[in-house]
């Protein structure tokens, strides 16, 4: 047996319990099988906290998931809880996740699936085979600078905000992109507005530094925010990894993201820095999309996205490449099978519930034995 893994599982509001259900199967079979040792302590956050607690997390929560090796959550939100004070609606618990725990690099994966390359609005030549990590800073730049507000010149109103980096701030997301790329295809695309921008300059000028000093080996690029997003739609296939700031981040990510066509295929991770101490990488997986009230509750939900997530925190958290592989494999061979949830269904594929999408994950994983 190997040494206990403590994860948090906080499945939150709306569908999120019912996707979080089908990982927690995936888990105890992962513990029954391959003896991977999980440990798995279940948590209110979003709504679902806030309507036992009057809060979107607790302190009690939030000090599990510091203790945690990592953070599964599911998703929050909902109309429910649209009247709650603004400091305590559902996605005030993410952000105080986010930032209590500093997980200042986003990874979002655009993998397009052979089986679903039809969802995409793009050209099955254009997206086949498609595989690209963005990396994007999260805690820092214009979300957060100051100063930012509204003001009053000359009795003309103002409204601004500060893009603002550290060269710590950009060197730690820059890191790991490069060690990413280190794991996959070795290429680095760095993406700022050195054009316009002296943040930008900046941006470039410390992710060549560091390029140069410890990554030699990755092969980097630089490229403008605004090319970058032409590229995306117009070659995605040259990307590997991609590493920019938070807004042009926040952009990228999602139009790279509906490149493979399906919210509910589309998994993330969170990741702070590693604890000199115990040596623990912060981390939090979750899947890109929301609450999905409109079907929570009927057995619709896609989980696939839970269950990548749930992958990258194998791979991520754990070392479990092998495992990460399985895993991928087994959602690969269900989709190729023709099963499909509601939101991807097509011409002549069977359509499966949430936990008959479950199912066939776990027969898959048995059959790769
Ligand atoms: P959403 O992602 O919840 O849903 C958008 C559409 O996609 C809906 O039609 C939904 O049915 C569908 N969908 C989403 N995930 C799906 C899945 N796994 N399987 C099948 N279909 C799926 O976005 P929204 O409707 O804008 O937001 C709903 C609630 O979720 C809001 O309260 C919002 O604030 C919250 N939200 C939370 C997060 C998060 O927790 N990270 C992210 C986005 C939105």
């Amino acid at each position: 047996m190997s040494t206990p893994k403590n994860i948090l599982m906080l499945p939150g509001d709306g569908i999120g319990p019912e996707v979080m259900g089908e990982v927690a199967r995936i888990i105890t079979w992962m513990n029954d099988k391959l003896g991977s040792g999980f440990v798995v302590e279940q948590d209110l956050v979003g709504g679902s906290c806030y309507d036992v607690h009057g809060c979107a997390v607790t302190d009690a929560t939030m000090a599990k998931a510091h203790a945690a090796d990592a953070v599964l959550l599911g998703a929050v939100g909902g109309p429910k809880w649209d009247n709650v004070a603004r400091e305590h609606r559902p996605e005030a618990g993410l952000l105080r996740l986010r930032k209590e725990m500093d997980l200042f690099a986003n990874l979002r994966p655009a993998l397009v699936f052979d089986a679903l390359i039809d969802a995409s609005t793009l050209k099955p030549e254009v997206v086949r085979g498609l595989d690209i990590m963005i990396v994007r800073e999260l805690t820092a730049g214009v979300y957060f600078g100051q100063p930012r507000g509204e003001d009053v010149r000359g009795g003309v109103r103002y409204g601004f905000d500060t893009q603002i980096y550290s060269q710590p701030e950009i060197e730690r997301v820059a890191r790991v992109a490069f060690e990413l790329a280190k794991k996959r295809r070795g290429k680095v695309m760095s993406v700022e507005k050195a054009n316009v921008m002296e943040s930008g300059v900046f941006w470039r000028e410390i992710v060549t530094a560091l390029h140069k000093a410890e990554y030699p080996d990755v092969t980097l690029g630089h490229m403008y925010a605004d090319n970058c997003a032409m590229q995306l739609v117009r070659n995605p296939g040259q990307f590997d990894v991609i590493v920019t700031d938070n807004l042009f981040g926040d952009i990228l990510s999602d139009c790279a993201a509906m490149l493979t066509g399906s919210l509910g295929m589309l998994p993330s991770a969170s990741l702070g820095a590693r604890d000199a101490k115990t040596g623990k990488i912060p981390a939090m997986y979750e899947p890109v999309h929301g609450s999905a009230p409109d079907i929570a509750g009927q057995g619709k939900a896609n989980p696939l996205a839970t269950i990548l997530s749930h992958s990258m925190m194998l791979r991520y958290s754990f070392d479990m490449a092998a495992e990460a592989d399985r895993l991928d494999q087994a959602v690969q061979n269900v989709l190729a099978k023709g099963l499909r949830t509601a939101d991807i269904m097509s011409d002549g594929c069977t359509l499966v519930s949430t936990s008959g999408m479950g199912n066939a994950v776990i027969k898959e994983m048995e059959a790769l034995g």
